[in-house]
């Protein structure tokens, strides 16, 4: 049974109560009774004294009786029992030493020769053997229950002549007793109420406390930390109050402290580029970021306590991390990830958890894609380099070897030669002056000015420039200029140079007598106001695979053309840099139905200054 301490303190105190007025009870009452007795039995044997010494005389043999008794003798003997009954206020008989009833004073003399041998009451026997017997029985004369006391009478030479007996009837002595167990009763059955209430109310007084330490102690196990006890005791339920509320502010800034690691912990981990994948020695994941999350296209929640090998189906990572988890050291590597084809360098670091959901190996994921995107750029932008260099340079050797093999003594040769060597030179220097543009624009060395701008300036000024070219190839330069078109805040220079680069283009790529058209409007462009600048030749066209590239540095759609046409490859990239410095875009679409369109968007004046 599961009972609260408060019922257990309870019903203990009333177990404990009831056996205490039991066994008080019973004995208080046994000692009355006792006592009761004693008194009757003394009272009795004075008066069965007196009874003896009064019928002794009656029952002593005279010289002229017979053995037996006269009925005369018997008749005085009635009289005086019926007598000293009235005056000893019980019954007498007198009884006979053969056990015959001689005398009794609740038996009419005409019947006393019919009553039972009395030789074998317990009472008689006794007082025959030792001179005395009592006895407490139900009376079979009388129906009661009767205490008995007998005493024998004796002749003078000792011999037993009979035996004087006085019995009372116990009614009243019951009475008495019966009254004492009902008193008792009344007094037990009022002391057991009053402990009812007193053991209930010890009972509460005690455990009262108790019972809001347990209720406390349970709020503060479901994670209510704020909960606390409030006792005013001083005792050892005081103190056991104090320790808990201690333990609990304990538990409570332990916690807080370990949830603010957490937080940092998470908000690192959630904040993090790299993705991060934590191991149990069994190649259990128990926790991702969101970045790996997002690189492997996972489910966080999903992914925990599963084995890394189902949560990511990528061979050789599982291959990886498998050997790190055997030879527990530290590791890297690189994967690349499919379909993407994203480069991947995973570290691995060894974090000691020897046992099952202990973190084992930390695997940090960085995506390095761009860094080798860039080293191949690199690379092949020191390949481009040496070789558009190597290509004059070797024209050069070789128009200056043939000079020396004899070609200086043909004045004509010679001077032939000599324009080739100029040319390539220049061409040299252009490729020089361009490599230097680009670094200084991409390193950051040249700093744009930031002077209003009118575009229509601009553009009559690389037209003034580029106009004896386009007019000996027979082209038509078209401008429609918005009148209104607002000035950009910028490098009137840079600007410059970006419009002469995409007209010289046009021009360059556009096959004699096309068309060339140069535009400038002012757009809307997600709330922000610019100006679009286009220019659309009829030209040879970029296919659409080549056109995110030709921005890059040395790209050409067709090389042999390019060089021909004196290009270095580097004019739309300077133009990309130039452009995104001054917070603009620039892009190529191709014209309808043949040719190019090169697009130009910048941040007009107005907006610039409205954005600082
Ligand atoms: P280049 O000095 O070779 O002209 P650019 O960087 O200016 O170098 O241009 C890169 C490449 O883009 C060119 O080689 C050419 O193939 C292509 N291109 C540029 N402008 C045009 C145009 N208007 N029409 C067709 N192709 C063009």
């Amino acid at each position: 049974m599961n009972l609260s301490i408060r019922w257990k303190v309870a019903l203990g105190t009333l177990l404990a109560v009831t056996l205490g007025l039991t066994v008080g009870g019973w004995l208080v009452l046994r000692s009355i009774e006792q006592l009761e007795l004693t008194r009757l039995t003394e009272a009795l044997e004075a008066r069965t004294g007196l009874a003896a010494y009064s019928l002794q005389g009656l029952l002593r043999p005279s010289s002229s009786d017979s053995l037996s008794l006269s009925q005369e003798r018997l008749s005085r003997l009635q009289t005086m029992a019926q007598e000293l009954s009235r005056h000893a206020l019980a019954r007498v008989t007198v009884i006979g030493p053969d056990g015959r009833v001689l005398a009794d004073s609740a038996t009419p003399s005409e019947a006393i020769s019919q009553l039972d041998n009395h030789g074998s009451r317990p009472e008689v026997v006794q007082a025959l053997a030792t001179g005395r017997g009592t006895d407490i029985r139900l009376s079979e004369t009388t129906g009661q229950r009767m205490f008995y006391l007998a005493l024998s009478l004796t002749a003078p030479e000792g011999h037993p002549v009979g035996v004087a007996r006085l019995a009372l009837p116990l009614t009243a002595l019951e009475a008495r007793v019966r009254a004492l167990h009902y008193t008792l009763g009344l007094a037990f059955g009022v002391a057991f109420a009053v402990s009812v209430a007193v053991s209930v109310l010890l009972a509460r007084g005690l455990t009262g406390p108790l019972s809001d330490i347990a209720a406390v102690a349970r709020k503060l196990a479901g994670g209510s930390l704020g909960q606390r006890i409030r006792t005013t005791a001083r005792d050892e339920v005081g103190v056991l109050a104090a320790t808990l509320n201690q333990m609990a502010d304990q538990l409570e800034a332990n916690l807080h402290e370990v949830s603010e690691d957490r937080a940092q912990l998470l908000a690192m981990l959630t904040s993090m580029v790299e993705g991060v994948m934590v191991l149990d020695c069994r190649g259990t994941v128990l926790q991702i970021n969101p970045a790996l999350e997002r690189m492997f296209a996972l489910r966080g929640a999903e992914t925990r306590g599963r084995p890394c090998a189902e949560v990511i189906r990528h061979h050789e990572l599982n291959a990886f991390a498998r050997q790190v988890l055997e030879t527990r050291r530290n590791h890297s590597g690189e994967i690349t990830l499919a379909p993407s084809g994203r480069t991947v360098n995973v570290e691995a670091s060894v974090a000691g958890g020897q046992r099952e959901n202990e973190a084992c190996v930390v695997l940090v994921f960085h995506d390095i894609t761009a860094l080798r995107r860039l080293e191949k750029v690199r690379k092949d932008f020191v390949a481009n380099v040496s070789h558009e260099l190597r290509t004059p340079l070797t024209s050069i050797k070789g128009y200056v070897e043939a000079l020396l093999d004899g070609a200086k003594d043909d004045p004509e040769e010679a001077a032939r030669f000599l324009g080739i060597i100029l040319k390539q030179s220049d061409r040299l220097n252009l490729i020089l002056e361009d490599l230097l543009q680009l670094s200084q624009i991409e390193s950051g060395q040249v700093l744009f000015k930031q002077d209003p701008v009118r575009l229509r300036t601009v553009v009559d000024r690389t037209l003034s420039l580029i106009k004896p070219l386009a007019d000996k190839k027979g082209h038509t330069i078209t401008v429609s200029l918005s009148p209104d078109l607002p000035p950009v805040l910028g490098d009137d220079e840079r600007l410059g140079q970006v419009m002469t680069n995409l007209v010289d283009n046009a021009v360059k790529y556009t096959p004699a007598n096309g068309s060339i058209h140069i535009a400038g409007q002012v757009t809307d462009s997600s709330g922000r106001e610019e100006v679009e600048l286009t220019v659309t030749d009829t030209g040879l066209g970029i296919p659409d695979a080549d056109r995110p590239r030709v921005f890059e540095r040395f790209y050409r759609v067709d090389k042999a053309r390019s060089r021909e046409l004196g290009g270095t490859g580097l004019g739309l990239a300077i133009v990309k840099h130039i452009v995104e410095g001054h917070g603009g875009r620039v892009w190529v679409e191709g014209n309808e139905p043949i040719g190019s369109r090169f697009v130009v968007r910048l941040p007009t004046a107005s907006s610039k200054n409205h954005q600082v």
